[in-house]
C-alpha cells in the first residue's frame, strides 16, 4: 500500500505532485520520490522518511518538467531508504515506474534479466517493472502501450503502476490488477492518482480503472485499453466529496476532526442506506428468504464493526451469522454456497485480503454484500450489490468515522432482514428505525457532553505499560475495537477480553496498578460486568468504566480507583454507537498526551492493499 500520483499537462508537474502526496501520505510514509521528464531527460529526487524529507531536498535540488510521477510508500521490499524509495528508473533512465502492490514473481524475473547484464540497483520488487520494461524495448520496440502491455502480462501478483518514458515525454501511463488507480480529468492536464484525495483540488471527474485496464494519458486526451491492446469505453464519474473535506480545517489531527464530524456523516449514511434497501435491484439480491446463513468477513476494525453486527443480527433477524477474519477466510476452503450471505465490509474497499475473500465467496456460489467507502473501488463494483457509508474521505489512519458508518448501516440491514423474515412485529420494527435515527444526535451530545471529562481523564493514563479492554456481549464486540484503536496510536499493549472469560487465564496479568476499561452498556449483563470489576479491582486494577444510564444509582460500584462515564440511554443493540465514542475519545487523548504522530502511526497504513 501506498500512494501514487501523476501529472501531464501544461502546467510544472512537481508542486502538483507534492501536493497530491501530502493527500496520499496517510497511505504509506516511510519515504517519497518524484520523477519528472523535462524535455527529453528524466529527473527524480527520491528520499528516505517523510514527505517534508522530500521537500526540503526538492529545496535543494528543484526538478521540474511537464509531466512527472510521485510516491509515498510503505516499503514491502527492501527497507526504507533513498534507494528503494520510488519512482524507479530502469538502468539506461529510459523508463521510469512508480508501483503499488508485490510483484509475486520478481525474484525469478529479476534472475532472468540478470542473466542478461541488466544491473539492479534496489532491493525492491517495483524495480523489476522498469527494467523488465526497458529490456522489452530495447529488444521489440513499439509504443509505451506495446511495451506496458507486454510487461503486465509477465507479471504476477499485484499491481498499480504509473509509467513514463523518456523519449516520450507526451505520454503517461497507468494500469492495475489488484491495487487501486483512478484518472483525473482536468482542464490543463490529466492526473493518475491511487486515491481521489489526491487530484480532488484540481478535478471532480474521475475514472476508474478496473483490473487489467491501461490508460494511456496525454496532455489532453486519455485513451483506455484491455492487456490485449483492444480500445475500450469507459463512463467518466463525477465526485461528490468536496475539497474542503480532505483538509484538516484547522484541527490538530484528522483523526480529532473525523471524530467530530461522526453525527453528521451517520446522519448522511442512514438516508443512503435507507434508500438502497429500498431499491428493487438491492432488494432482490438481498431477499434473506434465500439464505440459510450470513458470513461477514473484514479486516481491522472493519472486522470489529461485523463483530458487533453478528450480535444484532443474531439478535434481531435470528438467522445465524459467522464472522471471519478475511486473512483467514481467504485460505480455508469456508464453507459458503449459494445459500450464503457474504458481507464484506471495508473502508477503502481496496483491502487485498477482503478483496480476495470476496472472490472467493463467489467462486463457491455465494452472494456478496460490499459495505463500502470509497466510490468505485474494487469492492464496491465487484461484490453483487454494494451499500455505501457516506463517511467522506478518512484521512487519519485510525478509522472513526467509518466504522460508525459501517455500524449504523448494519443495523439498518439486520432491521430489514428482520421484517423480511417476519420475525419481529411491525411496531417493533418502527421503533428500531427510530432509535437508529436518534443515533447521529446521541453521538453528537456524548461527544460534547464527554470530551472534556474524557480528555483530563486520558492524560493520566498515559503511563501504563498495558490496558485490558473488558465487556459482555455486544459490549465485548466494542471492546476490540476500544483495544485496537488504543494499541494503534498510543503504541500501549492491551487486549480485549470478554469479560466472563478473564477468569479462564487473563486475570493473571492483573496486578498492582494495571487498567482494566470496562464497558457496560447492557442493563441485564450490568451485574455480570461489574462482578468483573470488582474481581480486577480487588487484584489491585484501576478501572475504567462506561457504564449506561439504565441501571440504579445503588447498582453501581462506588470506589475510589474506579473512574466513570454513563452514556444516554439508548437501545442496547445500538449502545456500541455510543460506546465507541468515548473509547477513540480515550485512545486519541493518551496518544496527543504522549506527544504521537495521531495520524500516521508508526508502521501503520489506512488501506492495506497488500497481503
Ligand atoms: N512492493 C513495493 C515496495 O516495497 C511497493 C510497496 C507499496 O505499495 O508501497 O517498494
Amino acid at each position: 500500500m501506498c500512494g501514487i500520483i501523476g501529472y501531464i499537462g501544461s502546467k510544472n508537474a512537481v508542486p502538483i505532485i507534492v501536493n497530491g502526496l501530502k493527500k496520499l501520505e496517510y497511505r504509506g510514509y516511510d519515504s517519497a520520490g518524484v520523477a519528472v521528464n523535462n524535455n527529453g531527460e528524466f529527473c527524480a529526487v527520491k528520499k528516505r522518511g517523510r514527505l517534508t524529507e522530500l521537500e526540503q531536498a526538492l529545496k535543494k535540488t528543484p526538478i521540474k518538467g511537464n509531466i512527472g510521477i510521485g510516491h509515498t510508500r510503505w516499503a514491502t521490499h527492501g527497507e526504507p531508504s533513498d534507494i528503494n524509495s520510488h519512482p524507479h528508473l530502469s538502468e539506461f533512465n529510459t523508463i521510469a515506474v512508480v508501483h503499488n502492490g508485490i510483484i509475486e514473481n520478481y525474484k525469478e524475473l529479476k534472475a532472468k534479466l540478470e542473466k542478461l547484464g541488466v544491473k539492479f540497483s534496489s532491493q525492491t520488487d517495483s524495480e523489476v517493472v522498469a527494467q523488465l520494461a526497458e529490456y522489452y524495448k530495447t529488444k521489440f520496440g513499439g509504443s509505451l502501450l506495446d511495451i506496458v502491455s507486454r510487461v503486465a502480462q509477465a507479471l504476477e501478483g499485484s499491481f498499480a503502476l504509473g509509467i513514463m518514458a523518456k523519449d516520450n515525454p507526451n505520454t503517461l501511463i497507468a494500469i492495475k490488477k489488484d491495487n487501486p488507480l483512478i484518472i483525473g480529468v482536468g482542464k490543463d492536464g490529466n492526473f493518475i492518482a491511487s486515491d481521489v484525495p489526491a487530484v480532488l483540488e484540481h478535478t471532480k471527474s474521475v475514472y476508474y480503472l478496473a483490473d487489467k485496464e491501461i490508460a494511456v494519458i496525454k496532455k489532453d486526451s486519455i485513451e483506455f485499453f484491455t492487456l490485449e491492446k483492444e480500445p475500450i469505453n469507459k463512463e467518466v464519474s463525477l465526485i461528490e466529496w468536496d475539497a474542503s473535506e480532505s483538509e484538516k480545517g484547522g484541527y490538530q489531527h484528522f483523526m480529532l476532526k473525523e471524530m467530530l464530524e461522526q453525527p453528521k456523516i451517520l446522519q448522511a449514511t442512514i438516508k443512503h442506506a435507507k434508500q438502497r434497501l429500498s431499491q428493487k435491484e438491492v432488494l432482490d439480491k438481498l431477499d434473506i428468504k434465500q439464505y440459510t446463513k450470513i458470513v461477514i468477513t473484514a479486516c481491522g476494525s472493519a472486522y470489529n464493526a461485523g463483530f458487533v453486527a453478528k450480535y444484532v443480527l443474531e439478535d434481531l433477524a435470528r438467522i445465524p451469522v459467522e464472522i471471519e477474519l478475511a486473512s483467514e477466510f481467504r485460505y480455508k476452503n469456508p464453507i459458503v454456497d449459494d445459500k450464503t450471505l457474504v458481507i464484506l465490509i471495508s473502508q477503502s474497499g481496496e483491502t487485498a485480503d477482503t478483496i480476495a475473500a470476496m472472490r472467493e465467496a463467489k467462486s463457491k456460489g455465494a452472494t456478496t454484500l460490499g459495505v463500502v467507502n470509497v466510490v468505485g473501488s474494487c469492492i464496491a463494483t465487484e461484490s453483487d450489490v454494494c451499500i455505501y457509508t457516506l463517511a467522506g474521505p478518512e484521512i487519519a489512519v485510525a478509522t472513526t468515522k467509518a466504522y460508525s458508518a459501517q455500524l449504523v448501516v448494519m443495523y439498518l440491514l439486520a432491521i430489514k432482514f428482520a421484517s423480511d423474515l417476519g420475525v419481529i412485529d411491525e411496531k417493533t420494527i418502527k421503533a428500531l428505525e427510530n432509535d437508529v435515527n436518534s443515533i447521529p444526535d446521541l453521538v453528537d451530545v456524548t461527544i460534547k457532553s464527554t470530551i472534556d471529562t474524557i480528555a483530563k481523564y486520558s492524560a493520566l493514563c498515559i503511563g501504563y505499560s498495558s490496558i485490558f479492554f473488558i465487556g459482555r456481549n455486544i459490549d465485548y464486540a466494542v471492546a476490540l475495537e476500544g483495544s485496537l484503536k488504543l494499541k494503534e496510536i498510543s503504541y500501549i499493549h492491551s487486549e480485549a477480553y470478554a469479560g466472563g472469560e478473564l477468569k479462564h487465564g487473563t486475570i493473571s496479568l492483573i496486578e498492582d496498578g494495571t487498567l482494566v476499561v470496562a464497558i457496560a452498556s447492557n442493563p441485564r449483563l450490568f451485574p455480570k460486568i461489574m462482578s468483573n470489576v470488582e474481581q480486577v479491582m480487588t487484584r489491585g486494577a484501576k478501572v475504567f468504566s462506561i457504564e449506561t444510564s439504565l441501571v440504579n444509582e445503588s447498582d453501581r460500584i462506588q470506589h475510589k480507583d474506579l473512574f466513570r462515564i454513563k452514556t444516554h440511554s439508548i437501545n442496547e443493540l445500538f449502545s456500541p454507537s455510543l460506546s465507541v465514542i468515548i473509547l477513540q475519545l480515550f485512545s486519541y487523548f493518551v496518544a496527543a498526551n504522549k506527544g504521537l504522530d495521531i495520524d500516521k502511526p508508526r508502521n501503520l497504513a489506512k488501506s492495506v492493499t497488500v497481503e
